[in-house]
Parts: structure tokens; sequence; C-alpha cells
């Protein structure tokens, strides 16, 4: 039976950001992932337009993730409104000291490259196309079954395999879990007029909707409304489609062409309070998943990759209680506040009673008026929220 000290069971953005981290700090590591290099199918790696936030680039480039070939566009600029109530908001990075808040990068690219430094790492051994279907841990290692019957033994045992999370489930870590009865329609258009940098989200009451730029001047659309709402809206023509976005998001940029392939995503919450049990730890969507409402699933998942191989650099048993104890209380202020906060946006804007929207309208024209109030929110939305790792902070 062959042996590591880690195994990350799921090898999607955020176990394989992990599984690099972890072996460049001299651990011996395997990544088991069911999808194939580069299948169609693989769920991580997808067209998905993926705000990547000042936090997370600093995590990428210390971890080498982020070369100067990928392309990224920078958002230095988020223009917040809502159909039919008041209140909005225009952030500008330069009113905060900063060059962006983050960059749009293509899931499917950052993907390829992750990909390309798993298989340069020395210290990792990818089993793939393979699946976990069995563990059991005993005092000192956790002894993991594939598909095809192969044996295989670590100190520690992550799940980074996504919202399902079979390692959450088999361990017993507690979740709770929520369905919106939304989905997410994605699909990328070419604007009439629309100025570089700036990202748009307007809130309606069927759902937000966000623009996001992307290379030669086109949009990643995230189109949000309920199930039986999407199932029809995949049917559209493209002009259908066309003449709907414009609709809804307003003449400002001159009108949409072009509009690119469809694909839809079930938006659920889940949310894991202690993301760790002997010997286990889970990370990213394996413990909490959260509405695309405010772009921040996967900055919130590299954010945990950061935490755990911080907190597992330099120790003889990665698998020591004792560490996954201090990361699982590490990361418990981000990860509650973020799991909450991008909840209540998904709730507040789409949330029948007048009240509630009222309210929602209230706090979009507060967070206008009052700097402070926005430097927060600011400060949160590009990944900073405390205790800011080192690799988050840009260290390597
Ligand atoms: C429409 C949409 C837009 C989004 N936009 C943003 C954004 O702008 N910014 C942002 O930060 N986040 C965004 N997100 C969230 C982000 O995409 C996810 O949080 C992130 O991709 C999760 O990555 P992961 O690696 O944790 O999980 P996944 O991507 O789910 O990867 C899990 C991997 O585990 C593998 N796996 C599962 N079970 C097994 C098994 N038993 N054995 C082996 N392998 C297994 C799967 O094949 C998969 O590759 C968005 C999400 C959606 C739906």
């Amino acid at each position: 039976m062959k042996d590591f000290d880690v195994i990350l069971a799921g090898g999607g953005l955020v176990g394989a950001a992990a599984a690099v981290g972890l072996a460049r700090a001299g651990y011996q590591v395997a990544v088991i992932e069911a999808a194939a290099r580069r299948a169609n199918h693989q769920p991580s790696y997808d067209d998905r337009t993926l705000v990547v936030n000042a936090a997370s680039l600093n995590i990428l480039s210390g971890l080498g993730l982020l070369p100067a070939g990928l392309a990224r566009m920078p958002v230095r600029e988020i223009r917040i409104t809502r159909a039919g109530g008041f209140g909005s908001l225009c952030l500008k990075s330069e009113q905060y000291q900063r060059e962006f808040f983050g960059a749009v990068i293509v899931a499917r690219e950052l993907g390829n490259v992750v990909l390309d430094a798993l298989k340069a790492c020395p210290g990792v051994t990818e089993l793939c196309p393979a699946t976990l279907e069995t563990f059991t841990v005993e005092s000192d290692h956790v002894r993991v079954r594939l598909g095809d019957g192969t044996l295989i033994r670590s100190r520690l045992l992550i799940g980074s395999d996504g919202t399902h999370s079979m390692v959450r489930q088999s361990a017993g870590i507690e979740s709770d879990h929520h369905d919106y009865g939304q989905s997410a329609m994605i699909f990328n258009v070419r604007p009439g007029n629309a100025p570089a940098g700036v990202a748009w989200e307007r809130f309606t009451p069927r759902g937000p909707l966000a623009l996001l730029p992307q290379p030669e001047g086109r949009l990643g659309v995230v189109w949000i409304d309920r199930n039986e709402a999407i199932d029809e809206s995949m049917s559209w023509s493209d002009d259908q489609l066309i003449a709907r976005l414009e609709a809804r998001f307003g003449p400002s940029l001159g009108g949409f062409s072009q509009p690119g392939r469809r694909a839809r995503y079930p938006l659920l919450r889940q949310r894991t309070p202690r993301p760790v049990a002997e010997r286990i730890a889970v990370i990213g969507n394996a413990a909490n998943s959260v509405h695309p409402v405010s772009a921040q699933g996967f900055n919130l998942g590299l954010r945990d990759a950061a935490s755990l191989i911080e907190t597992l650099a330099g120790r003889s048993d990665p698998g020591d209680p004792e560490a996954l104890d201090a990361y699982a209380r590490s990361r418990y202020p981000d990860q509650e506040a973020t799991v909450r906060y991008t909840d209540t946006l998904a709730r507040a804007f789409t949330n029948p009673s007048l009240l509630a929207r009222f309210g929602a309208g209230l706090g979009l024209a507060a967070h206008a008026a009052l700097p402070g109030l926005s430097r927060r929110l600011v400060r949160s939305a590009m990944g900073f929220r405390d205790p800011v790792t080192r690799l988050a902070r840009g260290g390597s």
C-alpha cells in the first residue's frame, strides 16, 4: 500500500491549489480526481468567469499559479444598481488607494494553469481519473480505497470534493444546507459600448444579474432566476436572449450581441461551522458553498487552502489534532461572515416583502453615503477578512 503525507479527494480549483502549496511545503501529496484531465465535464474548470479578488490574486501568485500569460481583466470599478427601487453604489478602486479590486479570470484558463503546476510539482502524485470510494480513520493514518480497489494511506485526508462532499458526509462533519430554488445561467456577450475595467451588478426582484469584463471586449453574464424561469431561458433563441438581457439590464451599454454558449448551475448554500474531524479537513465548496451574488465561493475556498497550508507547514504530522483544531478556529470568523453576508444579500434583494426590499435599498444607500461602511465592505470583498494569511497579504 502506498503511503502519502496528505491525500486530497477532489482536484478542482481549490483542491489542486492546496495540493501545490502542501507539496511546496515539503509534503508528499496524492490528488484523487474523478474527472479526466481537461475533460469537458470537469466541473471546476469550465466557462465560468470568476471574479478573483485581491487577496486571492496574492495567494495564487504566492503559490506560483498566476503566470504572466494567464489572461485576466482587472476590475477597477464596481457599479451596483437596483431595478425598480432606490439605492445604488459605485465603488472605484482609486478611492481605496488600490489599483484594482481584483480581476476576472475564466475558470477553464486558471484550471489549465493549476493542472500544469500539479504535473510539474515533484511532491504530487495525481490519481486521475479515479474516485475515492471509502475511507477508514485509524489512530495515526487514514486508509483510502479507490473505485478500482486500490488502497492508499496518509496522515491527513482533505475533502476538496465539492458541495456534495462524500468526505464531509462520511466523516460525520455537521453542516447545514439550503436550496435557494434558484439557478445561475452563464454566457458571454459583446456589448455595444462598455468602459474597460468596470463590473456591474444589478439586483432585480427575480434575482441578481452580473456583467463582468472579459478579454477582447466581451462581458461574462451571470443571470440568476428561479429554477423554472432558468429552464425556460435555456431554451430561448439567441435573439430572445439578447432582447431579455437588454430589458433586464437597461440600455446603458448600447445593447448586446453575439451571445456565447449557455450553462446553468443550481444554487445551494452549504455551511460547515467546524470543517475538521479526526485526521480529516474539508475545504472549498466541500465545506462552505455560497450563492454567487457577491462572487465569493472560490475566493473563500482559496483562503481555506492558504490557511491550511500555513497551519500545517513544518509539522511532522499534518494530521495532528492540534493543528486541525487551530485551522478550524482560525477559519471560523471568515467562513461564518462570508456565508452570512452572501446569504443576506441573496435573500434581501429578492425577498417579496416590501419591508425587506426597502431595507435592502436602505443598506445600499447607506453604503453609498457612509465611507466607513463601504470601506469595510470593500476590504471584505477583496478577501482581507481577519485573520489574513501571509499568502493573502502577498507573502510566498
Ligand atoms: C455561476 C457561478 C459563478 C461563480 N462565480 C464566482 C466568482 O466570480 N468568484 C468566486 O470566488 N466564486 C465564484 N463561484 C464559485 C466557485 O465557482 C466555486 O466556489 C469553486 O469553483 C469551488 O471549487 P472547489 O474546488 O471547492 O469545488 P468543485 O469545483 O466542485 O470541485 C470538486 C472536485 O472534486 C471532484 N470529486 C468529487 N467527488 C469526488 C470523489 N469521490 N473522488 C474524486 N474526485 C471527486 C470533482 O470531480 C471536482 O473536480 C461561482 C459559482 C457559480 C455557480
